[in-house]
């Protein structure tokens, strides 16, 4: 009883009932006013009129009583009253003398009923002569009530009736299951990924529960996303984090078990346990920020940034590094950029990250551009390098935390395991900011920040829960 398909379902009975019982008010009504009767009544009274007009010499030349004998006899073939009129309405002859004139004087003109005495009449006037004319009345024709039920009317409608509902309660039946069907089918998959599993569900229904559909799909998607996310980077971290571990490990060990007993093999040994640790210190750090940045509360300064200031810093930065790729390292940017509201190291960050990722992936004797410039109420950063490329596959993924192209080189020395970009988008992204890569295969890649150079409000720059707990 509870379900809404029934309750959808029944709640077309009321809907049938009120709609049968108004239909069938409109046909006792209907039938009440009968037309065909008040037809047949008027027709009446033109072949009593037309017949005292056959007769009217006869009529006029008659004495009193005869003639009033006459119009009775013609007045109760009808049930009614025949009156000869002079042009001004006075009473000639009557069917009915006893009775006095209640009809309204002049009839009124181009109706056939007038009402007096409480009721309605019909009444037919004719004209005999210029000087003389004959008017016929009767009360309207009525049909009882009980007349129209007990006529063959009453089984009928309660037959069409009955028909009716049944159908209806089929429709409605047909109905209700096409919107809830969908919405079962719902409530189970939302079961069902309580439990861990889940699958879209097929999208049917009315619009609305189409939309229900789509976003339950989307959210489907985005919680299976979330939870695989969550096993990759579990698993990425403790990936990371054994490489070096069982290095420290391992040179622990010889140090204490005196396998390495030379002053070199020691110092060796100090030094590799001394970089993993860093590794391992770099790794934390990052995890830190990206947790920080992803809970928004790293904090971030609101400043104002000389833009220019800021990308010769990183040129000035990586000045060695490019020496010694064989790498030449530009920077094009007019002085007259538009000034940044930001956290200058933070933005830092992200240049020497890409211009770092760039040299990187730069052969010796290449090229790679730092370039900046006001575009509308935005200024963009671009870093574009001479080096490979990146291949179409990856292009997409090279944000995503603990991705890397080259994956045989896991056991590289680079800092930051593949978070470097996620980094540097969340930060560009705190910024109000947005960063994309373009790269095809052999022609370089393009990595272009742009940045709002107008923030659009105080909160921009803040960690972005706050902002959303002031929009909610
Ligand atoms: P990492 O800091 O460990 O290099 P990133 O997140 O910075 O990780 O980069 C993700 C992946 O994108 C890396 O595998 C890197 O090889 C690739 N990549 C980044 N920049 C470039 C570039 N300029 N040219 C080619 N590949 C790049």
């Amino acid at each position: 009883m509870n379900s809404l398909r029934t309750r959808l379902w029944l709640s077309y009975v009321p809907v049938v009932g009120v709609a049968l019982g108004v239909v069938t008010l409109g046909v006792v009504w209907y039938l009440l006013r009968n037309p065909l009767v008040y037809r047949q009544a008027l027709l009446e009274m033109r072949l009593v009129a037309a017949e005292v007009d056959a007769r009217a010499p006869q009529i006029i030349r008659m004495d009193a009583e005869r003639r009033r004998q006459l119009l009775q006899r013609l007045a109760d073939s009808f049930q009614g009253r025949v009156v000869l009129l002079d042009a001004e309405g006075q009473v000639l002859a009557d069917s009915h003398p006893e009775q006095p004139p209640f009809w309204p004087w002049p009839l009124p003109a181009g109706k056939v009923t007038f009402r007096a005495q409480g009721q309605t009449w019909l009444y037919y006037r004719r004209t005999l002569g210029a000087q003389r004319s004959l008017l016929v009345i009767r009360p309207r024709p009525r049909v009882s009530l009980l007349a129209v039920l007990t006529d063959d009317l009453l089984p009928s409608l309660v037959l069409a009736g009955a028909l009716a509902l049944v159908l209806a309660l089929v429709l409605a039946w047909a109905v209700a299951r096409w919107v809830a069907a969908p919405l079962q089918r719902m409530a189970a998959a939302a079961e069902a990924l309580a439990h861990g599993e889940g699958s879209p569900i097929p999208i049917a229904g009315p619009d609305e529960v189409q939309t229900l559909a789509q976003a339950f799909n989307a959210m489907l998607a985005r919680v299976q996303d979330t939870l695989r996310a969550q096993r990759d980077f579990v698993a990425n971290v403790s990936h990371e984090l054994k490489t070096p571990l069982t290095s420290i490990q391992g040179f622990a060990q010889a140090l204490l078990d005196g396998t390495a007993d030379d002053p070199e093999s020691r110092r060796q040994a100090a030094q590799v346990i001394q970089d993993e640790a860093a590794r391992m210190h770099r790794l934390v750090a990052d995890l830190l920020d990206l947790a920080r940045l992803d809970a928004g509360t790293l904090p971030l300064r609101r400043e104002p940034i000389d833009l220019h200031a800021l990308l010769r810093g990183v040129q000035e930065q990586l000045a060695p590094q490019s020496r010694e790729a064989g790498v030449a390292l530009q920077l094009e940017a007019g002085p007259a950029l538009p000034t940044l509201i930001g956290d200058a190291d933070r933005l830092t960050q992200v240049f020497v990250n890409l211009v770092d990722n760039a040299l990187q992936h730069t052969p010796a004797g290449g090229e790679v551009t730092l370039r900046a410039a006001a575009h509308g109420s935005q200024v963009w950063v671009s870093v574009a390098d001479t080096g490979p490329g990146i291949p179409p596959e990856d292009l997409p993924r090279i944000f995503e935390r603990f991705y890397r192209v080259d994956k045989s080189r896991r056991g590289d020395r680079r800092p930051h395991a593949g978070l470097g970009l996620s980094i540097a988008a969340e930060i560009v992204r705190a910024h109000g900011g947005t960063i994309q890569a373009q790269s095809s295969p052999g022609q370089g890649s393009v990595f272009v920040v742009k940045l709002p150079t107008v923030q659009p409000d105080d909160t921009t720059l803040h960690s972005r829960r706050p902002a959303e707990k002031e929009g909610a």
